[in-house]
């Protein structure tokens, strides 16, 4: 049984079961309740909680894979269904109430469905809004809010959407979004023309070659750093040379047999009214660690710039070195880390990587298992894996950091408009004497099984009352404990009950302390 090609990542989770002769039947779609990247939720899905999905869609229309198709994910609580279902974790783009999902995280849904249909030799989508169709969604086997509000309407939309590609029988292959990148790199088909940034397409890119090629390989970066060049100078930006294939690199003269024009990582640029040497100074400053100046009548008047990962600044095809071109951006080596480094530092970052919820000791030495686990990182973030930690891995860290923090936390805001939607209130994501008089009672003799206990949950857990365990929907005697507890601490009476419009409730609420 194959996996889908549509997949721009894969990091394989080890919460899943191996099964030997899975029939892949139905499709499940889930939403992630978090803006999670498709590589964020690769490591969710490394961690202890005992959840996994078989691929994931970030907003950015990527798809991940993180449990292969012929194996069960652990995604529906329900081995039943997962056992013989593809499951699918999508990105929102919103948090509560709406829980949006977007366009192209949208779009790359139908593709995905589409692929495994056709893979899998499902004929048919027959969504029944129950679990005996082959559509199903989290739902109808626990009590969760899963797929959310904006996805559930559209399940049938979605079935409507497959059928009507899988009855189209010219259509065989489902053509991936070339603007979507794989692994940092767009690969698009040469001669056909796909926007990769708001004054960037890639045929600009193209091979400048006869019958050489047929695919543009350009590393995301590099056109990250053009735009930014063409927005500072507002001025348009001809690419004279990007892409080049080894065969054609080979008939170049003076083209280097390592060329990072071979690795779709360069570009030779001249931008319209600004002098060559200006254009060196301020993508230097802007963090460019590969730039050419090309300033003769003899070299031709244009500045190359690629993506490598240390410095290297030249001046015209005799190659003089360069320390700068005055746009004051000498990377110190001092602020960089690799391995054989020792100290605080040193540890900071790997307590920073444990986080993140990679393998490793943290003990304040840089050696081979951290270098192994930098590069590990830096590949997952689409950075260029040398395992040494400078500006771009800080920052990449950082940006990582927040979004893991971002999706982990249950704030007091989604809290009380979670539990608004429930109760009727008026949802406003603020706890007044309305929200607090349409609250009822929850224990583990009342409303035991309630929608409202799964926010409820969420709450104790996030508040540290983590005894409460998973959020499954059911006030057992785990919610009980830590319900009581809440209570003792605040110096309540401890008869593990939230009562309805009682203290209790204000103090999830937020409203007393
Ligand atoms: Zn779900
Ligand atoms: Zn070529
Ligand atoms: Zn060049």
């Amino acid at each position: 049984m194959s996996n889908s090609s549509l997949i721009c990542y894969t990091k394989l989770s080890p919460n899943c079961t191996k099964m030997t002769n899975k029939i892949n039947k139905k499709i499940t779609i889930h939403h992630m309740a978090g803006n999670c990247s498709i590589e964020t939720c690769a490591n969710v899905f490394q961690g202890s909680r005992k959840a996994s999905s078989n691929y994931g869609i970030g907003s950015d229309g990527r798809i991940g894979l993180y449990v292969n198709e012929c194996d069960r994910a652990w995604t529906s609580s329900s081995s039943a269904n997962d056992s013989q279902a593809v499951t699918i974790e999508v990105a929102n783009n919103s948090g509560a109430p709406n829980w949006t999902v977007s366009d192209k995280a949208y779009a790359s849904l139908l593709n995905l469905c589409e692929d495994i249909c056709r893979r899998n030799k499902i004929t048919e989508i027959n969504f029944t809004g129950d679990k005996s169709g082959n559509l199903t969604m989290h739902n109808y086997f626990a009590n969760t809010l899963c797929p959310g509000p904006y996805l559930e309407p559209r399940f049938k939309n979605i079935a409507k959407e497959i059928n009507k590609r899988l009855k189209n029988e010219q259509v065989q292959v489902v053509e991936r979004d070339e603007s979507i990148p794989v692994e940092g790199f767009y690969r698009c088909t040469k001669g056909k023309a796909t926007q990769l940034a708001k004054n960037f397409k890639s045929t600009e890119f193209d091979c400048n070659g006869d019958n050489c090629c047929k695919e543009t390989i350009i590393d995301v970066n590099l056109v990250k750093f053009l735009q930014n060049i063409r927005t500072h100078f507002g001025k348009s930006v001809n690419i004279t040379n990007a892409y080049r294939c080894p065969a054609h690199n080979a008939k170049v003269a003076n083209a280097s047999k390592q060329s990072k024009h071979m690795y779709g990582m360069a570009a030779d640029i001249k931008v319209k009214d600004v002098a060559p040497a200006e254009v060196a100074k301020y993508a230097e400053s802007i963090g460019v660690l590969g730039i050419g100046l090309y300033d003769t009548d003899k070299d031709g008047h244009f500045v190359h710039i690629d993506t490598r990962p240390t410095k290297a600044f030249w001046f015209g095809h005799a190659q003089e070195y360069r320390a700068t071109f005055g746009g004051g951006n000498e990377t110190d080596l001092d602020t960089l880390l690799n391995r054989g480094d020792k100290g605080d530092r040193v540890r900071k970052l790997q307590q920073d990587l444990k986080e993140l919820g990679y393998k490793l000791a943290v003990d304040g030495s840089f050696g081979a298992k951290t270098e192994e686990v930098v590069k590990q990182f830096q590949f997952d973030m689409g950075i260029t894996k040398d395992g040494v930690v400078g500006p771009t891995t800080e920052s990449a860290l950082a940006r990582a950091l927040e979004a893991k923090r971002e999706d982990g936390e249950y704030g007091l805001d989604d809290f009380i408009l979670d539990v608004q939607k429930i109760i009727g209130a008026e949802p406003d994501g603020k706890a007044g004497p309305e929200t607090l008089s349409k609250t009822i009672t929850v224990s583990s003799k009342i409303n035991k099984h309630h929608p409202i206990v799964v926010p409820i949950q969420k709450r104790l857990a996030a508040m540290g009352y983590t005894e409460v365990g998973d959020a499954d929907g059911s006030a057992g005697s785990k919610f009980t404990k830590a319900v009581k507890r809440l209570q003792k601490e605040r110096g309540k009476r401890q008869d593990g009950e939230i009562t309805k419009g009682q203290t209790t409730w204000k103090l999830l609420l937020g409203m007393i302390k």
